[in-house]
């Protein structure tokens, strides 16, 4: 098990779904935290005063638009000058858009690429160099099956995560010799708010209800028949963190019930 005491963890879009659960099981393992993305203040609030209160440790939270490359600066140097500098990366703030590539509206496009990819490249840019100089870093990209494989419909999406791909390896080379992993998890279907917005539409589309088509949709692309829970992503992005992971680098680790084994 890793011991993440007196580390930083930054885990953008941990609002909800996946990078909640990453975000607890880092504070788990004693890791300070920097929460990050959109939601009900009053909410947010909560969430972030019951880690700090269950995980003992320090607890914040930054509302940064990782659509916007200002206000990812904005963040990374407001934590660095806070006396917070990022131990542990991990790009997780992800949207979805489901449309034929010749029917795809130009401006989801653009925001896909652009929280799904681009913040990736602008968080990591500007961890690094502190990184470098402690000689230890983590940085963990929530890809998905989708940066290992297409489904159609999803050209935004796939684009955005194979990038990922190539961003995880290229970076995981430059850094090899400075104490610092780059990885990147490629979980399958977790029922979270993005997919539950794509089983509702199914649904919808169907005139069927959401838990039928919800078997539907999970039983087809995963031979386990059953979706990935966030608690065991999250365990996997903590293991990458621990000493046993420091020789995974420039992985694409699947957790996706066997759905690209076929
Ligand atoms: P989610 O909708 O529950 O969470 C997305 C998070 O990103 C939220 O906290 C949201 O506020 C935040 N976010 C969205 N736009 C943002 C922006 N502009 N700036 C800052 N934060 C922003 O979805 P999820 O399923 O937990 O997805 C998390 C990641 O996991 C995404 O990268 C997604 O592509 C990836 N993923 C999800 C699944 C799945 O089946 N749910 C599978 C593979 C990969």
């Amino acid at each position: 098990m890793a011991n993440l005491k007196g580390k930083c963890a930054l885990v953008t879009g941990s609002t909800s779904g996946i990078g909640l659960a990453i975000a607890r099981a880092m504070a788990g393992a004693g890791a300070d935290l920097v929460l990050n993305g959109f939601g009900d203040a009053g909410e947010i609030e909560a969430i972030r005063a019951d880690i700090a209160k269950r995980a003992g440790v320090r607890v914040c939270y930054d509302a940064a638009d990782l659509s916007d490359a200002d206000q990812i600066s904005r963040m990374m140097s407001e934590l660095a000058d806070d006396a917070q500098p990022v131990d542990i990366l991990v790009n997780n703030a992800g949207i979805q858009h489901v449309a034929p590539v010749d029917e795809f509206p130009p401006e989801q496009w653009d925001r896909i690429i652009a929280i799904n990819l681009t913040s990736a490249f602008h968080t990591i840019r500007l961890a690094l160099p502190t990184m470098r100089s402690k000689g230890w870093g983590r940085i963990i990209n929530v890809a998905s099956t989708h940066g290992l494989v297409a489904s159609k419909g999803k050209a935004a999406y796939v684009a955005a995560k194979h990038g990922i791909a190539g961003l995880t390896k290229t970076v995981a080379l430059e850094c090899a010799e400075d104490g610092i992993t780059a990885n990147a998890i490629c979980p399958g279907f977790v029922r979270t708010e993005l997919v539950d917005r794509q089983i509702q539409k199914l649904a919808r589309d169907r005139g069927e209800d959401a838990d039928s088509v919800a078997g539907d949709f999970v039983g087809e692309k995963h031979p386990t028949r059953r979706f990935v829970e966030a608690a065991d992503v999250a365990e996997l992005a903590v293991f990458l963190c621990s000493d046993a992971a420091s020789s995974i680098t420039g992985a694409m680790l699947p957790i996706d019930g066997g759905w690209t084994a076929r």
